[in-house]
């Protein structure tokens, strides 16, 4: 239960879950792309951060574009017209079918799909990573064994389970689209995220590990697949002196201001991930002796960014709270607590935390899609909670679990208070 004290007085500047943290260079590339006019979707800094990311995630091309949300929607293109052919206008290239996806994600991972007229099938999350669970994958293949296409996300810079998952992908001749705009940086046993599915991205958005102030990227090994995306994120003009179309086209493709800006940033990229990791580590220590854990990962396979710390709450610790479809509610008791009642103290100091992504099988707007858990009986479960019986794991997370303050720019003094503001949720 919290009472605040006296020693809890709020930062003076907020500490941000995570923003934009400039070193200079940034403003070099952009005021060189200003003075030498290049001030549009061609130029140095574009051919610079598509060469510096190929080397760096380990993939044979890479394609500047607007957005992390445009290359994931330019992957699903592509997916979906390597397993059902060319795009008929109107219908999208996955014509209606099911695709497999990450539930406990950000929604820009699964809403490509139904741009491409896809129907997303979410799959449950497992406990060690917090990523789409093998076995439940397992399990919608039982289910739906005609489907031919998974979306599988890197929650928070944690790899997830990649070898199972591609083993599974492999047997049934899946195509993976990987979307690590959170995990920049991380690997799995050795090997960059971004380098394991067929059609990958990763994003520059304002909060991520670094950033274009916006910005993806889309990273493949295939030319033709490359070329694809070239010509589609510049409105598909064709070969010809007017403009002359033959495809759908799009405008997507990245700014070179916007990639001088992350031209500036690469070179921080592994500075930030240490920052990063310290804060993680630094909770890992501060909260030790109360009721939570952190949020896992694989430790002798991989290595996260650490990009977002998260916190997870014994389930025995867990005052009552409730959430309906905006706002919660919570009955505070004397040695426990909840993810609302620790936001509330966290942001009574000036410091911004934010719940679990909720789940996409929890979210209004897919509440008529599949959803695959384990015993491969998702929806009965999420009604069967709905009665207040049994949760699947996803949902579990985003009851107990949330993103703690985790900007680079934090001082341990900062964080320190803050750690002490969690513990006086539990006193
Ligand atoms: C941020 C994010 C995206 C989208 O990237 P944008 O560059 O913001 O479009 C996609 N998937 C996940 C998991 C993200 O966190």
């Amino acid at each position: 239960m919290f009472k605040n004290k006296e020693e809890f007085k709020p930062f003076e500047s907020k500490v941000w879950l995570s923003s934009p943290t400039m070193h200079g260079e940034e403003l070099q590339y952009v005021t060189e792309a200003y003075e030498t006019n290049w001030m549009s979707t061609v130029g140095a800094n574009i051919n610079e951060v598509e060469r510096i990311i190929c080397d760096k995630v380990g993939c044979k091309y890479a394609v500047a574009l607007s957005a992390g949300t445009a290359a994931l929607h330019l992957a699903m293109k592509l997916a979906g017209e390597k397993v059902y052919g060319g795009t008929q206008l109107g219908q999208g290239a996955f014509r209606g079918n099911r695709v497999f996806c990450s539930d406990m994600t950000f929604d820009a991972t699964v809403n490509p799909v139904v741009y491409e007229c896809g129907v997303p099938v979410f799959i449950d999350t497992e406990t060690d990573t917090w990523n789409m669970d093998p076995v439940a994958l397992e399990k919608a293949f039982e289910i739906y064994p005609e489907v031919k296409v998974i979306v599988v996300a890197h929650l928070y810079g944690v790899p997830g389970k990649i070898d199972e998952i591609k083993a599974i992908a492999d047997r049934h001749g899946a195509v993976i689209v990987e979307d690590a705009a959170e995990s920049f940086g991380a690997t799995y046993k050795g090997k960059q995220t971004g380098s394991f599915g067929d059609f990958n991205c990763i994003s520059f958005n304002g909060n991520k590990i670094i950033t274009g102030s916006a910005g993806g990227m889309f990273l493949t090994d295939s030319l033709d697949a490359a070329n694809k995306v070239r010509k589609w994120s510049t409105q598909s003009r064709e070969n010809a002196s007017w403009y002359q179309h033959e495809e759908l086209g799009y405008n997507y493709r990245m700014s070179n201001v916007i990639a001088g800006v992350v031209r500036g940033q690469l070179p921080h990229l592994e500075e930030h991930i240490a920052q990063k990791k310290a804060i993680y580590e630094r909770y890992k220590e501060g909260l030790k002796g109360l009721p939570v854990s952190m949020n896992p990962f694989d430790e002798k396979n991989s290595e996260p960014n650490y990009w977002l710390s998260c916190m997870i709450i014994d389930k025995d610790a867990m005052c009552k709270q409730v959430r309906g479809e905006k706002e919660a509610l919570y009955i505070s008791e004397a040695g426990k607590s909840c993810p609302t009642e620790i936001l509330d103290a966290i942001s009574s100091i000036n410091a911004e935390g934010r719940p679990i992504w909720k789940p996409m099988h929890m979210q209004p707007i897919y509440r008529m899609n599949p959803f695959v858990t384990r015993d491969g009986n998702g929806r009965a479960r999420t009604n069967a909670y709905i009665a207040g019986e049994a949760l699947d794991v996803g949902m579990d997370i985003f009851e107990r679990g949330l993103c703690l303050p985790s900007d680079n720019k934090m001082t341990p003094e900062q964080q320190d208070r803050i750690i002490e503001v969690i513990r006086a949720c539990f006193e």
